[in-house]
């Protein structure tokens, strides 16, 4: 039987090894349960082959003992979970179907208390402007703002269609966890559209109210926001190689002006081509 999917809802944390969660019930040496939480290995149909260990680019997989286990005495334990590059390698190479990948979304404290600061301010700046109007009234920046709403609007969730449609998440899995690099709509003008949405975002919610207060919580967002597509692109180089090197030279990061001139140029060779 594979890894129960749903074993975040159906079991208990009853403990940690080396920072890394334990999944119950644990009753050594017949049941060790499941280790990890975003590379979660069921340690009871673990067969202890070792192609985890050998297929994964991070290296992030070691041994632990399991003396007695009824099917193997060393299992693969997730030590450095967080360093997984959601690459399915080892989950789709598992003979006995005990890994299960997660992503985990950005982690850590700045993360939680980013995420929510992040909608607050841009709900509180458009109550602002709408209400009170721009504080510095610098007339062309407050319309400049409600300009750039929508076209930020629509990059930041044009990530649900195009992931959805062509990114091929796994079964039961969120969206995040795409298995194919996704090249087309959005993704082909930038290769961070819900970066480059919600840096626009930010932007928008700074210029409707034009506060001292939403410059001072808004621009540390952008930068923490762009800080961490950049470490992610790191990870999607080695989850898709190549054709991601590839892509990068085809496509910027976030710049959207580039990127309309870079796509119209590739159009205009395809069209070229064809004829
Ligand atoms: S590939 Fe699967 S069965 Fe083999 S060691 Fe890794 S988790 Fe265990
Ligand atoms: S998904 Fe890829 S990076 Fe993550 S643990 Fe498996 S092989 Fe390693």
């Amino acid at each position: 039987m594979p890894i129960d999917p749903n074993f975040q809802k159906k079991r208990k944390k009853v403990g940690k090894e080396e920072g890394i969660a334990i999944w119950g019930p644990v009753k050594p040496p017949e049941k060790f349960g499941i280790h990890g939480t975003y590379v979660a290995v069921d340690w009871d149909i673990c067969e202890g082959c070792g192609i985890c260990l050998k297929v994964c680019p991070q290296q992030l997989y070691e041994w632990m003992e399991t003396s007695n286990h009824p099917i193997s005495e060393k299992k693969a334990f997730p030590a450095r979970e967080l360093d997984c590059v959601q690459c399915y390698k080892c989950e789709t190479k598992c003979p006995a179907q005990a890994i299960r990948i997660v992503y985990p979304g950005p982690t850590g404290w700045l993360a939680w208390l980013t995420v929510p600061l992040m909608f607050l301010q841009i709900i509180a700046g458009i109550i602002y402007g709408v209400l009170l109007g721009p504080f510095l009234d610098l007339q062309i920046l407050f319309y400049a703002g409600w300009l750039i709403l929508p076209v930020a609007l629509l990059f930041f969730f044009s990530i649900a269609i195009y992931f959805r449609k062509e990114g091929k998440p796994g079964e039961g899995k969120g969206l995040m966890n795409t298995t194919v690099l996704v090249e087309s709509g959005t993704y082909a003008i930038v290769r961070h559209p819900q970066l480059l949405g919600g840096i626009l975002l930010m932007s928008a919610s700074i210029l409707i109210p034009q506060h001292w207060l939403s410059a001072i919580i808004g621009v540390p967002i952008i930068v923490w926001w762009y800080s961490e597509a950049v470490k992610e692109e790191k990870g999607l180089i080695v989850k898709f190689g190549e054709p991601y090197k590839r892509y990068m030279k085809k496509v910027p990061r976030i710049n959207f002006v580039l990127g309309v001139i870079r796509l119209l140029q590739r159009r205009k060779r395809e069209v070229k081509v064809d004829r």
